[in-house]
């Protein structure tokens, strides 16, 4: 029994903190995981700068709106789907995620969540555990799946190197660098190929 795990945002969807950062002309926002692998750090600097500048959460939601998946990507989780069970471990939060989750149809996803007072406010934020991305290639693994795993970032090393084969879907060169062992991939044709690989079954 095969399980793909996926990350979303650099995945499936496009990076959600660089097109608010767009939208709005805050440039401090561009910076993600792949800028500070340390995700606290990242986090309380993105609420900081959010507060500053009297975002709140329905401005946020408003960019995340008019964003669409990746091209291709609908299609690519539609041929996974058919052929795998699919999670999404993603570093995000339901707030932002939800109308991109619309547009995949409703995958499962496991994520955090934020905490918002009654002006739209986002006051802080609740990881739902600690490194859940590996915690939860873990708890698969106790459940007898295998694991195939694919992400972009610094956060997503750790879930592909306790999946049965992790693999990189256009990451940055220096995430690429420190992790030479994870095959690269940059097109869902060739993400598709490393599952196929990674499968212990004749995937068409
Ligand atoms: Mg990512």
């Amino acid at each position: 029994m095969e399980l793909v795990c996926l990350d979303l945002e650099g995945v499936l969807v496009p990076e959600i903190w660089i097109n608010v950062a767009k939208r709005t002309g805050i440039k401090e926002l561009e910076a993600t995981t792949r800028d500070i692998p340390d995700y606290d750090v990242l986090m309380k600097q993105r609420l900081a700068i959010c507060k500053e500048h009297k975002l709140g959460l329905p401005d946020i939601q408003a960019v995340i709106a008019d964003m669409g998946p990746i091209p291709g990507a609908y299609e690519f989780l539609a041929w996974v789907r058919e052929h795998f069970q699919l999670i999404i471990l993603s570093d995000t939060f339901y707030e932002f995620a939800h109308p991109l989750m619309r547009q995949l149809d409703w995958p499962t996803l496991f994520c955090h969540k934020l905490e918002v007072a009654a002006d739209g406010t986002i006051t802080d934020y609740k990881l739902r555990q600690p490194d859940q991305k590996r915690a939860a290639i873990k708890a698969f693994h106790s459940l007898n799946y295998r694991c195939i795993a694919a992400g972009d970032s610094y956060n997503d090393t750790n879930m592909l190197g306790e999946a049965e084969q992790g693999i990189l879907f256009d990451a940055p060169e220096n995430v690429i660098r420190e992790f030479p062992q994870f095959p690269v991939t940059t097109t869902y044709e060739e993400l598709k190929a490393e599952i196929r690989k990674a499968s212990l079954r004749q995937i068409p």
